[in-house]
């Protein structure tokens, strides 16, 4: 290895739950990775940010329910052999590597089992949690999991700006006529700013979404969707790609978003409503009313948005929750909303729909291999073809823990990763990227978001 050069078997790239997950299946079973995050910590991921919970098992719950309720939620779009895999498989994924690898803690009820929590779309309760705040516990035990495992290198503050393709980046003229493969990656070390090259038998993206490019978004700043671009460009099938989940419920102050709150509020009982605190879901979907899949929730708000010119409505938490469950259930929701002076137990909590998940991505079969040989692909940055066009509250997290095991088995990257010829040094410099944020996040969000317009912007 020299100072520009580094070599690895496998290259994850993320840190979220998906890039963790691949990075410890692999490595106790044998194989050397190295993972590499944007972040100068290895937390700064959606996953950190998530709050509700993962979905496990519900009482009376079984494979056959779960994947009716994502097919409900994915709008006649989701492919039906990922979301058999998903429901059959996420069970055992979270008991194996979530509660008896990571040790997570899960909240438990008073006999000491997984308390389980309902959330829209779900047609009973099957959510396990950690308070309002699961992606911090999930998060900060995987990454100890991985933490002085002696077959993991962890890079933080190295952003991946390139794959190293042979047909592009090679020397060889004639790689052109082969197929298509990725043999590392460029990644930018953010305090030297020097370009490495990563070179790696197999290279794996878990690079998250991509909410950042719209105005308003409840993703952290490293989701611009770089993973999904350097695939494209690298020539990978990308697909579903227009389909992005606005959230209904992002907390909005003086013209901004600044957190999520929860599906969990609503489906402890809180309800959408104005001002004047009258609720409107039942007017919308008088069947599931404020538990109605996301979409049509956030189609709803922002019908009201529109029809009374408001630039917000609220949920009211007051009227309908116990204020001893407000305050042992949603103690982070409260806190960030007080920093902004409103007390969830006792104010209306004023929200907007804002961009939340991309339910498209680079295409990756069953064992998350991507149409590019030697590069696959996990969690938010894939598509499975799980959520369809929208996705179930909670799913979340579990395909990317259940592909991300996927990617790592037998089938697919083995033990150490087999079958892959070598890579070979590639040469080139990449391009750096270009700042463009205020040109494309008021489009993006007005004329491709909650709402398709067929007007084409006038300016850009
Ligand atoms: C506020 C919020 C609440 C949510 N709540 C829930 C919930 O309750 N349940 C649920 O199932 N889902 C929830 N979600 C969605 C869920 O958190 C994400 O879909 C999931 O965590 C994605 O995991 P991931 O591993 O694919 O990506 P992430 O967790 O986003 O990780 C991406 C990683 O890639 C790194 N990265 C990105 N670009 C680069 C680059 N160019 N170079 C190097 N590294 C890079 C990032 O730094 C990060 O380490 C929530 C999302 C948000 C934003």
């Amino acid at each position: 290895m020299t100072d520009d050069l580094l070599t690895c078997d496998v290259l994850i790239i993320g840190t979220g739950i998906a890039g963790a997950t691949t990075a410890l299946e692999l490595a106790d079973a044998g194989a050397a990775v190295t993972l590499i995050t944007r972040g100068e910590k290895p937390h700064s991921s959606n996953t950190y940010l998530a709050q509700g919970g993962i979905i496990y098992l519900g009482k009376g719950d079984n494979a056959a329910l779960l994947a009716e309720d994502l097919q409900r939620a994915g709008a006649g779009h989701c492919n039906p052999a990922a979301v058999r895999i998903l429901a059959e498989q996420g069970p055992e994924a979270v008991r194996e590597v979530l509660l008896k690898r990571a040790g997570v803690a899960f909240d438990r009820d008073a006999e000491g089992a997984l308390s389980l929590a309902l959330e829209g779309g779900h047609s009973l309760p099957r959510i396990i949690h950690s308070a309002d705040a699961t992606g911090k516990s999930i998060e900060t035990a995987l990454l100890n999991a991985l933490e002085n495992h002696p077959r993991v290198t962890l890079l933080t503050g190295h952003t991946a700006v390139d794959l190293l393709t042979p047909d592009h980046h090679g020397r060889n003229r004639l790689a052109v006529y082969g197929r298509r493969s990725c043999v590392g990656a460029y990644l930018l070390d953010r305090a030297s700013g020097q370009v490495k090259r990563a070179i790696a038998r197999f290279t794996v993206l878990a690079t998250g979404g991509l909410g950042q490019i719209f105005l308003r978004t409840t993703n952290p700043q490293g989701a611009r969707g770089d993973g999904l671009a350097m695939a494209y460009r690298a020539g990978a099938r990308v697909i579903n790609a227009e389909f992005v989940q606005f959230h209904p419920t992002a907390f909005y102050h003086q013209g901004q978003v600044h957190f999520l709150v929860s599906e969990a509020v609503r489906g402890a009982g809180a309800r959408l409503a104005h001002r004047d605190g009258q609720p409107f879901m039942q007017n919308h979907a008088p069947e599931w009313k404020d538990l109605a899949p996301r979409d049509v929730v956030a189609r709803s708000i922002h019908r009201e948005m529109l029809s009374r010119g408001v630039s917000n409505v609220y949920l009211d938490l007051r009227s309908y929750i116990d204020r001893a469950e407000i305050l042992s259930h949603f103690p982070t929701i409260r806190a960030r909303a007080l920093g902004f002076g409103v007390d969830i137990a006792k104010d209306l909590v004023p929200v907007v729909p804002a961009a939340h998940y991309s339910c498209g991505g680079i295409w990756v079969d069953e064992w998350g291999r991507s149409t590019v040989d030697g590069l696959y692909s996990v969690g938010e940055v894939s598509c499975t073809g799980v959520h369809g066009a929208n996705r179930l509250a909670s799913a979340s997290l579990l395909e990317g823990l259940v592909w991300g095991r996927r990617a790592t088995s037998r089938r697919s990257l083995g033990p150490a990763g087999k079958g892959m010829p070598a890579a070979r040094a590639a040469a080139g410099r990449s391009r750096s990227g270009v700042r463009l944020r205020s040109h494309y996040t008021t489009p993006m969000t007005f004329l491709n978001g909650v709402t398709r317009r067929t007007a084409r912007p006038t300016r850009l």
